[in-house]
């Protein structure tokens, strides 16, 4: 199928669900990126900081910047004059350094949540998150704005699995918003799904789909 046949396909099911396509170009050419915003689409997301700060200037202002990937303290003001919405907020110190590194800007950030079986190095548990959130609490952040949460899967061709770790990271969701944004309209957002496991995703309340191989077909690196 062509990108454009694959892409009108997918933003329709999505905006069906009430949710946002994010289509993620890392390691694919700004040609191929432009393609795509010439159709008409705007949310991007890229995984490293140089290769954000590299693809963006070469492309439209107005492209929304999703930055999906773990993000070393060291890179942060690469990306914050960019960025429209951080995925990968997975430590208080990282939030504090883009806290820092604003300027004047608001920088919306998502908290992750490690909901996988795969052992992995980031994301937040509920308990580490309730660590955050009091602290941030008594020491608040001036230019971060928490904005919702965000997870992966584990890889797998089981679909229970896949279906309970998304409930799992809506219902996380819940419990911050009751105890912690229950005042605050701006914490909304569940970035979940990717190609492999989107409509599973969007049944569970996704509100962001990052979604790359099935729009810009496999990656080289
Ligand atoms: C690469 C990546 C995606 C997109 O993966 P596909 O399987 O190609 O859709 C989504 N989220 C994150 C965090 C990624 O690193």
């Amino acid at each position: 199928m062509s990108l454009e046949s694959t892409y009108t396909t997918l933003s329709r099911e999505v905006a069906a669900a009430d949710a946002r396509l994010i289509a993620v170009s890392k390691t694919h050419p700004v040609a191929l990126i432009q393609q795509l915003y010439d159709l008409g689409h705007r949310d991007f997301g890229e995984n490293r900081a140089e290769e954000l700060a590299e693809k963006a200037p070469q492309l439209p202002d107005d492209i929304r910047w999703h930055f999906i990937g773990h993000l070393q303290r060291n890179k942060v003001k690469l990306i914050t004059p960019l960025v429209h919405l951080v995925h990968s907020g997975d430590s208080l110190r990282l939030l504090r350094e883009l806290d820092r590194k604003a300027d004047d800007r608001r920088i919306d950030v998502l908290l992750q949540f490690h909901i996988a079986q795969e052992e992995s190095k980031y994301g937040l548990s509920r308990g580490t998150a309730r660590e955050l959130l009091e602290e941030v609490g008594v020491d608040p952040l001036h230019h971060v704005r928490i904005t919702g949460v965000m997870g992966m899967a584990t890889n797998t061709d089981d679909g229970a699995q896949v279906e309970s770790e998304f409930r799992e990271l809506h219902e996380i969701f819940r419990e911050l918003k009751e105890r912690y944004f229950a005042d605050d309209p701006a914490f909304t957002e569940i970035s979940m799904g990717m190609s492999g496991d989107y409509a599973i995703a969007l049944r569970q309340g996704s509100t962001l789909v990052r979604i790359g191989s099935l729009l810009f077909g496999a990656r080289n690196g």
